[in-house]
């Protein structure tokens, strides 16, 4: 036995190294302890993370709310499976995904899964059930996960896909805007036309898989006509418009879903996941009930899918971010941090693009070379903020701060933003 006092980063990462899969992929922070906008690791450093366990911590780490509904939970039942036993908190959480879904139609029903994957997944079941059709469109820069059929539907060779073929059949893939990059919405869709003339026949599509905000891609928003003339080709085809919100959803760009920036865009099935859960899993799949009644019972599910304790947080997450005040105070911030990112731009040429939707906001860095966004997140570390990159290029620095920051933590932690760049630049 190893006595607590050795049980420092270093300790745990060599112990790391010992037993768990290189195939995940280690990052030099040790966690030990979280609260809202900041993480203790296990030499006792607190960082500003703007990181969020990868956009899961929109409601900050051990957002009270949360704790006092999983302890709750805790105190009545653990898992039960709602193949077995139904339950109140997963029934509550598709209600109130009901309420707030932006998908077109009255009559709104939802399953519950564990991960953004799996609700992905789900959601090509489902479109394909319903619509009799096996093809599915998806984008440049997508990431819709890391199972067979979602790595499939992802865009990005190194690290996801290379070495795990065959992949699964029938995934198509179009051009995306990225207007940075010269990519405009008229490209975009011209691609896909060529797409079905020269690839797919769109009588055979079942449905588009769309981020609003492409996350992993590279913090790229869909330019603000480009998601309504998507959604009027595939009415055109008879193909659903699945809303894959997993990164952008849940408060993090000002409104519930992402999508709800874009006027008059009522995707038919949205897919939700990570911070849905308050720091524990789950995610879903939405939709109108003629769609989600097509598949026969049975046809959906798992045994974890929805675990109470899950819900029970999901709804007091949901309960949380709907209010007026949450969404208002996410605009606000990523209004600051916008603000802050353009000054680091006009100050460092290397800052090429900033960008984003709401508090949903990075920076692409001109040169389409991992190296400096890495020099970048590695000097913030050295200063005590944990950052993510993203991109196909890595070449993004994307912020997902605690939405419940208070004003002094952004501003600490975008000081050190600009110190990290000009340190990294330098
Ligand atoms: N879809 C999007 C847009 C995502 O950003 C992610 C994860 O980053 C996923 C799907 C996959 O989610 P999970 O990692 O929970 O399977």
């Amino acid at each position: 036995m190893t006595s607590i006092e050795q049980r420092t980063s270093d300790w745990i990462l060599a112990e790391r190294a010992r037993y768990v899969s290189a195939g995940v992929s280690t990052p030099r922070l040790v966690v030990t302890g979280a609260d809202g906008a900041r993480v203790i690791d296990a030499d006792g450093r607190t960082f500003l993370d703007f990181a969020g366990g990868i956009g899961c911590q929109n409601t900050g780490h051990r957002f009270a709310p949360v704790v006092e509904a999983i302890q709750r939970q805790a105190d009545e039942y653990l898992h039960q499976c709602f193949m077995v036993g139904v339950y109140e908190p997963y029934v509550d959480t598709c209600r109130l995904l009901a309420e707030l879904s932006p998908c077109a139609g009255d009559r709104q029903k939802s399953i519950l899964v564990n991960s953004g994957a799996e609700a992905n997944e789900n959601a090509v079941k489902i479109a394909r059930a319903a619509t009799g059709r096996p093809a599915v469109v998806v984008f440049d820069n997508a990431f819709h996960g890391r199972t067979l059929l979602t790595m499939t539907m992802t865009s990005k060779v190194h690290p996801y896909k290379a070495g795990f073929g065959p992949f699964a059949p029938e995934v198509y893939r179009a051009p995306a805007p990225y207007p940075y990059r010269g990519i405009t919405t008229d490209d975009a869709l011209d691609g896909l036309r060529k797409l079905f003339k020269s690839e797919v026949d769109p009588q055979t599509v079942a449905c588009v898989l769309l981020e609003p905000v492409q996350g992993e891609g590279g913090f790229v928003e869909m330019p603000p006509d480009y998601p309504a003339r998507l959604l009027e080709l595939c009415r055109e085809h008879g193909i659903l418009y699945v809303d894959d919100e997993v990164q952008s959803g849940v408060g993090r760009t000002g409104k519930m879903w992402a999508v709800e920036h874009y006027d008059g865009v009522e995707p038919d099935i949205l897919v939700s996941g990570k911070s849905i859960g308050g720091g524990l899993p789950l995610a879903a799949v939405t939709g109108r009930a003629e769609l989600m009644d097509a598949v026969p019972p049975g046809g959906l599910g798992g045994t974890f899918g929805g675990n109470p304790l899950s819900c029970a947080a999901a709804v007091a997450v949901l309960e949380a971010v709907r209010e007026p005040e949450f969404l208002s105070r996410a605009s606000q911030l990523g209004d600051v941090v916008r603000a802050r990112l353009d000054g680091l731009a006009s100050h460092h040429a290397e800052v090429g693009d900033v960008r984003g939707l709401g508090s949903m906001v990075g920076f692409e860095l001109a040169e389409q070379s991992p190296d400096l966004a890495k020099a970048i997140v590695e000097a913030a570390f050295e200063r005590g903020l944990l950052l993510l990159s993203c991109g196909m290029y890595g070449n993004v620095i994307r912020l997902l701060p605690a939405l419940t920051i208070s004003d002094e933590e952004l501003e600490e932690g975008l000081t050190l933003l600009e110190e990290a760049v000009a340190a990294a630049a330098a």
